[in-house]
């Protein structure tokens, strides 16, 4: 066993240049080695690719990992090529591939040289895809993102529904399921529907102690923004509102008011939008006002503030948004503007959805609104959400938000205002 560990720790070493292990990657590794399946949940930049790649890497044949997004597979078949010597021991299968493509993948399958095929789960299903992978050698199976099984998540996708039986198909291999979306439901959801209520889970804590939460009602907003971002003169910071026309309206009018700020969204021009968003990462603008559209696979280390002009539709989506404030640690202030009325047009928008999804849409705004009106510790409320117990008085970061203290510097600040 220990001449096990040293040989992952220089695996490590040798094929990521890290010299210790992060968290709890080593047993999550340890234990599918051994044939377990395992289920990881750890928060977003907690390490969890690592959890799979290194032991498809020392492995014998092919580890398939499903992923839902192609960006976010080539980011990682890049990075995983750069790891090793060896030319790509990682591919992509998917439909963008032409025959000749496809056939020089299956090759280097057959060869023995990949050891990470990334998949979409709608290409997983093609018969021809099915039939080869049938025959040749399977390491294991990764389930990337989980989450997106399970109607209860922020981003479910029916092709993830069939994922048992299809993976069942090609071989009887340990399964490794990952994900940052730590609702008890949706952790629920994902165990039975991949047939994984045996697995050993592996949940890291979710709390985010450098992130001061507070919640203010909604008026005066602009005013209110446009202060709080004088008094964080030259930090980065990012804005959420719910549509594309709020975005424009606001960008303009922080512009307006001085401060050096940009609008994204999916509806700006692809080059425009790739451009603000590159301004932003190479800080030649402060603040950018954006839909969520904005924020997948950002990891700008020094965001200092996270607005919400408009509340976000799930605790789980406004914990995602927030929590690219402060990666680095640093000060990460999250403001988020609440009226119930808002809450309503939400409503009166599920209302035209089918029942199934209007039902878990309303529940979900139902902790929205709990969270936005509770007098307990927000960190509290939200790491109870994730089925986590918090101290609200000795944990860590207990005293970070407004219901349990006053905001830390910004009292000072506000009393100069007031005189202005
Ligand atoms: P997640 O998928 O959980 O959001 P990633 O797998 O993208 O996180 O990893 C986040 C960052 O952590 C990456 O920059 C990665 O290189 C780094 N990382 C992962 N494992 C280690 C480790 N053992 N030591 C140091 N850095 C690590
Ligand atoms: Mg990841």
């Amino acid at each position: 066993m220990s001449e096990k560990k040293a040989n992952l720790s220089g695996e490590l070493k040798k094929y990521f240049g890290f010299s210790t292990f992060k968290g709890q990657q080593e047993q999550i590794i340890e234990n599918l080695l051994s044939g377990k399946d395992v289920f990881v949940l750890m928060p977003t930049g907690g390490g969890k690719s690592l959890c799979y790649q290194l032991p498809a890497l020392i492995s014998e044949g092919t580890a398939i990992v499903v992923s839902p997004l192609i960006a976010l597979m080539k980011n990682q078949v890049d990075a995983v090529n750069g790891l090793s010597s060896d030319d790509g021991v990682a591919h992509v299968l998917n439909s963008s591939l032409n025959k000749t493509q496809t056939k020089q993948v299956f090759d280097d399958i057959k060869g023995g040289k990949t050891k990470l095929l990334y998949v979409a789960p709608e290409s997983l299903i093609k018969d021809d895809y099915l039939d080869f992978l049938k025959e040749v050698k399977i390491s294991f199976v990764a389930i990337d993102e989980a989450h997106c099984i399970s109607e209860w998540g922020h981003d479910f996708r029916p092709e993830y529904r069939n994922l048992k039986s299809i993976i069942d198909r090609i071989a009887d291999v340990p399964v490794i399921a990952l994900t940052a979306t730590a609702t008890p439901k949706v952790q629920d959801d994902i165990q039975k529907t991949l047939g994984m209520t045996d697995a050993l889970v592996f949940k890291e804590s979710f709390n985010r102690p450098n992130l001061y939460y507070e919640v203010r009602p909604k008026v005066n907003v602009d005013k209110e923004i446009v202060r709080f971002i004088n008094h964080h003169k030259g930090k980065s910071g990012i804005i959420y509102c719910l549509s594309r026309r709020k975005v424009e309206e606001f960008a303009q009018l922080l512009q307006v008011n001085g401060i050096n700020a940009l609008p994204y969204h999916a509806g700006l021009d692809q080059k425009v939008r790739v451009a603000n968003q590159d301004k932003f990462l190479m800080e030649e603008v402060d603040v950018i006002v954006a839909t969520i559209a904005f924020g997948m696979g950002i990891d700008k280390p020094d965001v200092r503030f996270v607005i919400h002009y408009d509340f976000p539709k799930s605790l789980e989506s406004y914990y995602q948004e927030t929590g690219r404030a402060g990666r680095d640690g640093g000060e990460g202030y999250c403001l988020s503007f609440y009226d119930p009325k808002d809450i309503e047009k939400l409503e009166k928008f599920l209302a035209q959805k089918p029942v199934s999804e209007r039902e878990i849409g309303l529940q979900l705004l139902n902790e929205v609104v709990g969270y936005a009106e509770t007098s307990m510790s927000r960190r509290q409320y939200i790491l109870c959400y994730f089925g986590e117990n918090f101290d609200p008085v000795k944990g860590d970061g207990a005293d970070m938000c407004d219901n349990s203290s006053d905001p830390p510097k910004l009292k000072d600040a506000t009393a100069d205002l007031t005189k202005t």
